[in-house]
């Protein structure tokens, strides 16, 4: 496997793992984070396409589920950390504002 595939392949599980280990166990900052995120889903369906490519609704790009896809979904991304280690920073519709 080429080099950068491996670096892909390893950020794609960091940043899986991340957003579990925040969702589970850092919950209220993951609150925090959610409460303050500003924008909405653009239903690019880059997050998807990157990160999970195999899930069955992901068609055309676009998540057949719509507003009834997963919680766990739904709150991707839970931080600006998220976005950008799932290679979305410049695609995805949130975004935080910089602290003053
Ligand atoms: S259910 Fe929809 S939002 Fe969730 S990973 Fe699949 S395609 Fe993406
Ligand atoms: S990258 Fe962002 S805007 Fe695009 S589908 Fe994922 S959450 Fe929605």
């Amino acid at each position: 496997m080429a080099l950068d595939k491996k670096v892909k392949l390893f950020t794609v599980l960091l940043s899986g793992f991340r957003h579990r280990w925040f969702v589970y166990f850092r919950s209220r900052y993951t609150i925090r984070s959610l409460l303050s995120r500003k924008g909405k889903c653009l239903a690019c369906g880059r997050c998807c396409l990157l990160n999970i490519p195999w899930c069955r609704y992901l068609n055309n790009n676009k998540c057949q589920l719509g507003k009834r896809k997963p919680f766990f979904c739904k709150i991707f991304p839970i931080d600006k950390k998220d976005k950008i280690l799932s290679g979305v920073s410049e695609e995805c519709g949130y975004y935080w504002e910089e602290r003053e």
